[in-house]
């Protein structure tokens, strides 16, 4: 017997990217609250939340100070906009702050209310750009299969995901796909360095089939998250660089995922050493308490589309809002003050990575790989053959469902399993998060 909130749920609520009428009949879990690296539903059950929401809560639940920004921020100045021509405090601060983080040719940031609308706002400014510069042939955006760029309709077509562009006739005119660096499962017998390079050459092969000149951008995630948290191989993004620095085609970098600490630096690009003319961020931004996010623009860019651009015909009404940006701010400090990315890449990534490693010897695990505060699991019937688990790569979802069963979240992408904690989780919540992820594995051999 479903709940009355159950009940009004599925009479009214249209959930996101859900089987809705499956749903209604299982009758959604109501989660209640969370606390540090642990949330709650309404049955009383108490999960290890290996996957920080939506990637997003890195500085962990329950954050009294980012609550008291944001009641502050809604007395004092809740909302204001003089139709795009006035700022706010915090929208100022929190610009000025991001730039003091960011590469340092970067120093503008452009506000939006998502990832995926500051990805369809690259998209705007790209083709801005090429337009200020007398190029206004160069519209075609590179991108990679099994990308994810977000939900709107440029951004889906942005991304590589097939079974989004499925619905809605997707992608969008202007926009293709190249190789992704996916070594576990594409990498067709080379070594990882060799087949970092092979990946990366596609860009150079795409590039020179459609015509530099009809290039406006090539977009990347430093590591595909939603594709199954793919870590190039160490050549792939040096190939990369070289190619991008020999063609005259603008960088957009997706730190959605990766930006504010993931990857035991602010942004990826620093892990990486990548030099992007646009970076993507959302998520981490504000850890997921408020929705947010922006474009960071560089100089170059920066100074054709304000320079030279006149009006830029594009925003939101949520773009830099007072509330989001306090909250945004508040989180950044805390990360900042706390030290909390400088103990990622010194003591808990390296824990979470070593102990992650452990999986690797169980039956039907093909490889374990991580980075900061991400890591992934393939599943296997066949070591040797990377024979996949289920037919049709449905293990990952029996294995979710143990998982949650004993306490913990983790996401599958197919048979590939993930998990992106809170940064603050603790090298006790890591064990608990390793027991019970051997636990599961177990269960779903
Ligand atoms: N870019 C990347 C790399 C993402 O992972 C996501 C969301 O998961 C997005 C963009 C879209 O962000 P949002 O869901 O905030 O629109």
């Amino acid at each position: 017997m479903q709940t009355e909130l159950q009940q009004k749920n599925n009479a009214h609520h249209f959930q996101p990217f859900s089987d809705n009428k499956t749903l209604a009949e299982k009758g959604p879990r109501i989660i209640t609250k969370a606390e540090g690296v642990y949330f709650y539903d309404s049955a009383g059950n108490k999960f290890l939340d290996g996957m920080a929401g939506l990637w997003c809560v890195n500085i962990g639940y329950g954050r009294k100070e980012l609550c008291d920004a944001a009641a502050e921020q809604m007395r004092e100045l809740p909302y204001y906009n003089l139709f795009f021509q006035t700022t706010t405090t915090p929208a100022t601060e929190l610009a000025a702050k991001i730039a003091s983080l960011a590469p340092d040719h970067m120093n503008k940031v452009f506000f939006t209310g998502s990832g995926s609308e500051a990805n369809d706002t690259n998209f705007r400014m790209v083709r801005r750009y090429w337009d200020l510069k007398g190029k206004p042939d160069k519209k075609i955006f590179i991108s990679r299969k099994n990308a994810y760029h977000g939900s709107t309709v440029a951004a889906a077509s942005l991304g590589g995901m097939g079974y989004m562009h499925e619905q809605g006739d997707l992608p969008i005119e202007g926009i293709v796909h190249i190789d992704q660096p996916y070594w576990f499962g594409e990498g067709d017998g080379l070594s990882p360095e060799e087949f970092g390079i092979k990946a990366a050459q596609s860009l150079e092969a795409k590039i020179l089939e459609i015509g530099e000149d009809k290039i406006g951008a090539f977009i990347a995630e430093p590591f595909q998250g939603a594709g199954g948290v793919i870590i190039p191989p160490a050549t792939y993004w040096p190939e990369i660089k070289r190619i991008l620095a020999k063609y005259d085609i603008l960088f957009i970098l997706d730190e959605v995922i990766s930006g504010f600490g993931r990857t035991g630096e602010w942004f990826a690009a620093q892990t990486f050493d990548l030099k992007p003319d646009l970076m993507t961020i959302a998520k981490g931004l504000s850890s997921g308490y408020v929705p947010i996010g922006g474009v960071i623009v560089s100089d170059k860019v920066a100074q054709v589309l304000i320079e030279e651009g006149g009006d830029f015909n594009h925003g939101f009404t949520y773009s830099g809002h007072p509330v989001a940006a306090k909250v945004a701010l508040t989180n950044i400090n805390i990360l900042d003050e706390e030290g909390i990315i400088k103990q990622v890449k010194a003591e808990s990534s390296p824990y979470l990575q070593k102990r992650w490693q452990e999986l690797a010897d169980h039956p039907i695990v093909g490889e374990a790989r991580g980075l900061g505060m991400v890591a992934a699991i393939e599943l296997v019937r066949d070591k040797v053959t990377k024979e996949r688990l289920e037919p049709e790569s449905k293990g990952g979802g029996v294995c979710r469902d143990f998982a949650i069963n004993n306490g913990l979240v983790m996401r599958p992408c197919g048979d590939t399993m993930i998990i992106s904690p809170p940064l603050v989780i603790n090298e006790k919540e890591i064990d608990e998060l390793i027991e019970k992820a051997k636990i599961t594995l177990d269960q779903t051999a």
